[in-house]
């Protein structure tokens, strides 16, 4: 096996672990690539079918194309797809920059808290029709139990930290310094009951494999990662107000992996683009002790 293999094999035993072990499972696609590199393994790990809720915690301040990409290969692949949102804070303009709070208060409202609210199931979800293409009110409210996102421990600070399956309490809070051991592949799965688990299957992956893995699998990936002809692409895709792109003139997933080879980005953080970072003290880590992915 080569390296792209054996990390591949490991996220699907991951999956299928986490598939077998929780009740309510769900799996957080920001439509990035690493959480899109997920649902490409996910399809493979459940051949062809994934049988797993994806749940996208919608803000609002997405660029366009990154919704229109969501629900495009949610149509097509026929994904069982939910979003969320904080509705009243975005009513109330409690929003950055076109409102009256700060970027760390934004980011709470809409990610944080609409994360927690829509795991848990007390604000409204939103939930693909297939017939009709359009999103109409879930009537299931159940809290998910399990939640797979695609953190990488390379990404940035406090994801080194993470666990595969990785404990929160009930209010959705990280204990850094409580978590399970995970010693030769052996996880941890059982936990006491009102825990909500986070399983992060791509935590072993950098940067430069999942876009290896995108080059040999040929996954679609929105049109944003790449240079569009002025010099400059998203090397990471958030909110439009607080992510800004990188110089760069790779316009194919086989530039960028040549680019990354280069080592050009190799001391520039791959979060270094998005202004949200930077206000937290640049690691992330009261952000997502609190909730936030
Ligand atoms: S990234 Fe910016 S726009 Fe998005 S939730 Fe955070 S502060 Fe608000």
């Amino acid at each position: 096996m080569n390296h792209l293999d054996k990390l591949e094999n490991k996220s699907i035993h991951i999956l299928r672990e986490a598939y077998s072990e929780f009740k309510n499972l769900g799996m957080l696609w920001s439509i990035g690539k690493d959480s899109t590199v997920l649902l490409w393994l996910a399809r493979k790990a459940f051949f062809g079918h994934v049988p797993i809720p994806l749940v996208h915690v919608d803000t609002h301040y997405k660029i366009a194309e990154m919704i229109e990409y969501r629900d495009r290969l949610a149509l097509k692949w026929k994904l069982d797809m939910i979003y969320g949102e904080n509705k009243e804070a975005l009513e109330k303009k409690e929003t950055f920059p076109d409102g009256n709070v700060t970027r760390l208060q934004c980011c709470k409202r809409l990610k944080t808290d609409a994360l927690t609210n829509t795991l848990n199931g007390k604000w409204p979800r939103y939930r693909l029709n297939h017939d009709t293409g359009k999103y109409e009110v879930d009537k299931n409210t159940e809290a998910f139990t399990g939640i797979i996102v695609g953190v990488r421990a390379d990404e940035e600070g406090s994801r080194s930290k993470e666990r595969y399956f990785s404990p929160r309490d009930k209010n959705n809070d990280w204990d850094i310094a409580e978590q399970p051991p995970e010693f030769w592949n052996q996880y941890k799965t059982d936990f006491a009951p009102g825990t909500h688990v986070r399983i992060h299957p791509l935590l072993d992956w950098t940067e430069l494999d999942i876009w290896e893995y995108i080059q040999r699998e040929n996954i679609p990936i929105v049109s944003l990662y790449f240079d569009q002809g002025n010099g400059k692409r998203y090397r990471s895709l958030g909110c439009w107000p607080c992510t800004n792109p990188v110089e760069s003139t790779s316009k194919t997933v086989e530039e960028i992996v040549e680019e990354l080879k280069t080592g050009k980005f190799a001391n520039i953080a791959e979060r270094a683009g998005r202004a949200q970072d930077k206000e937290d003290g640049g690691g992330l880590e009261e952000l997502r002790k609190n909730g936030y992915m």
